[in-house]
């Protein structure tokens, strides 16, 4: 593949636009390639991906307290439930369960999406 600019061999893309680019046109930022014309706009996406990354690994702490936090919520409306009425299937009950069987949908969630780090 040939440079978009010259007639040289290209030896990357811009992060940017997706041209293909040779060594001339193209401006290494070390986390990324980019053209010229795009060298800030490269910048820039690269320091909102390492925000995206930093806010990311921030993320387990945070999903693994509402997963307790939600367990714990329907813990407390099953046993309500459950010391209010003599039927075992009323709202309070219900509304537990759904809190549970939301945490653990939440755990097994998170742990998908983390499963790589
Ligand atoms: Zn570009
Ligand atoms: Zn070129």
């Amino acid at each position: 593949m040939n440079c978009f600019n010259h007639d040289k061999e290209a030896v990357g893309f811009c992060k940017h636009c997706y041209k293909a680019l040779c060594r001339d046109c193209l401006v290494d930022l070390g986390d990324g390639l980019a053209c010229k014309e795009h060298e800030n706009e490269v910048k820039e996406l690269n320091k909102l991906v390492s925000k995206n990354i930093k806010i990311h690994s921030n993320m387990p702490k945070n999903t693994s307290f509402t997963n307790l936090f939600y367990l714990f919520l329907g813990i407390v409306f099953i046993w309500f439930g459950y010391s209010t009425s003599d039927k075992i299937l009323n709202l309070a009950f219900i509304m537990g369960i759904g809190f549970i069987v939301f945490s653990i949908n939440l755990f097994f969630r998170t742990k998908v999406l983390f499963k790589d780090e």
